[in-house]
């Protein structure tokens, strides 16, 4: 059935694999960006806003003023994230830890906190978080990062078990290394040593990690909450 779904961090990699294939199934989707390219878009179809997830103050405002111009939000997929690497004797406490905890972890309290109170009310609800691997199994160079991506799936058991009798699911997906802006930023030897070690013998594409969301998302998945579904090729088991 189609409904009005939200993705954080749509405008590229990832979030823009969802974006498309969330409307390809028939629903409408928004999305939210720290900054949207085309500014046109949001006066002519309201699909595009821009914001900075981890604010709530703004978050409040800006899901408000979504939900006003089009209608409530049943499918909230929170994607957009940040890296800040480095090793954690060397971390900056503001620019690097609390940067990356505030963007990849905090933004999906304030998501959910504006969205759910509406979802309760419904009775219908789908909470897709975006993890990771490194959440799952550590990464060098990424204590922040991998703190945030782990502190996701505590966060995503904890509301599946709050709102599993409200017609709400709450699940994980944990990419591994997928071809977007955020690898292509690494250095290209880190890259290679990394798909070398995928057992698939391939990175992932967006589009890997959209056909997962898509089904989380769906009214066939119902009987699905509190999961971390893992896309890495092989890499973690
Ligand atoms: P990406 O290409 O860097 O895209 C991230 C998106 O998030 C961008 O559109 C960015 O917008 C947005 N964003 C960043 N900070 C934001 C903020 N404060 N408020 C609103 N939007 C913000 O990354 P990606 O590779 O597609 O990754 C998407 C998600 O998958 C992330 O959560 C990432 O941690 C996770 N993930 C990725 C991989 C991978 O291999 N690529 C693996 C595991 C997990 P701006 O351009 O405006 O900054």
């Amino acid at each position: 059935m189609p409904r009005r779904a939200l993705v954080t961090g749509g405008s590229r990699g990832i979030g823009a694999a969802i974006a498309a294939t969330l409307r390809q199934d028939g629903h409408d989707v928004v999305i939210v960006d720290r900054t949207i390219a085309t500014t046109g878009e949001k006066g002519r179809d309201h699909r595009a806003y821009e914001l900075d997830v981890s604010q709530f103050a703004a978050v409040e405002r800006v899901l408000a003023e979504v939900e006003a111009d089009g209608g409530p939000i049943d499918i909230l997929v929170n994607n957009a994230g940040i890296t800040r690497d480095g090793m954690v004797h060397k971390m900056d406490p503001v620019s690097q830890w609390q940067a990356v905890i505030d963007v990849n972890l905090t933004s999906a309290f304030n998501t959910v906190r504006c969205l759910v109170p509406g979802m309760r009310q419904r009775g219908w609800g789908r909470i897709i978080n975006i993890s990771s691997i490194s959440g799952l199994k550590g990464q060098i160079g990424q204590a922040n990062y991998a703190a945030a991506k782990a502190g996701l799936i505590g966060f995503t058991k904890s509301i599946a078990l709050e709102l599993a009798g409200k017609g709400i699911c709450a699940n994980c997906v944990a990419p591994g290394f997928i071809e977007s802006p955020m690898t292509s930023a690494m250095p290209p030897d880190a890259l290679r040593r990394e798909a070398a070690g995928i057992p698939v013998g391939r990175l992932g594409k967006p589009d890997d990690i959209a056909a997962i969301v898509a089904f989380l998302a769906s009214d066939q998945a119902s009987f699905v909450t509190g999961q971390v579904w893992s896309a890495n090729g092989g890499q973690y088991l």
